[in-house]
């Protein structure tokens, strides 16, 4: 066991720091309640890393770290995860490949809070490639009051 979900996450962040990425900021930590069925409370935040490998691998090492921290990645998608890492954004714009399935910007970014505000704090001024938007611009979009639609 790692210990609750803010230690698991200071652990991986810890983890992420190797000969080939430098992790360059951190967030604070917020608490969200999972997506789906799970019960469990995560714990989020956004960090900046400086490396020179490319998204691919990048994932397969943001991978083996989750591997490390216990998630079973053959369970069915919501199913109670120790840790999940994603690539949100990178400084090459936008990348997608099928091999290694993998879509940058991350394309659920966008509509999360628990995803935007930790990276607001971090990189209020990156731009989105497909919206254009800042992630400042980004996360106030996703809180102010939707329009109600007549029926
Ligand atoms: P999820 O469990 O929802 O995080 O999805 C994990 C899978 O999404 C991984 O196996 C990746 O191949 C794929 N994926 C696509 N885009 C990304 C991204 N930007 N960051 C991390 N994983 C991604």
């Amino acid at each position: 066991m790692f210990g609750g979900p803010e230690r698991v996450l200071e652990q991986a962040i810890a983890a992420l720091e190797t000969a080939e990425v430098d992790v360059f900021a951190v967030s604070a930590t917020i608490r969200s309640t999972a997506i789906g069925p799970s019960r469990r409370c995560y714990a989020n935040a956004a960090a900046i890393l400086s490396t020179n490998l490319s998204p691919p691998k990048l994932l397969a090492m943001l991978q083996s770290v989750e591997t490390h921290f216990g998630r079973n990645r053959r369970g069915q998608h919501w199913q109670a995860r120790t840790l999940d890492l994603d690539i949100l954004m990178w400084s090459g714009g936008i990348w997608t490949s099928n091999r290694p399935a993998l879509g940058i910007p991350h394309y659920a970014m966008r509509e999360r809070g628990f995803v935007l505000g930790p990276a607001c704090e971090i990189a209020p001024d990156w731009r989105d490639p497909l919206s254009n938007l800042s992630i400042r611009q980004l996360f106030h979009r996703l809180n102010q009051p939707k329009p109600i639609l007549p029926a």
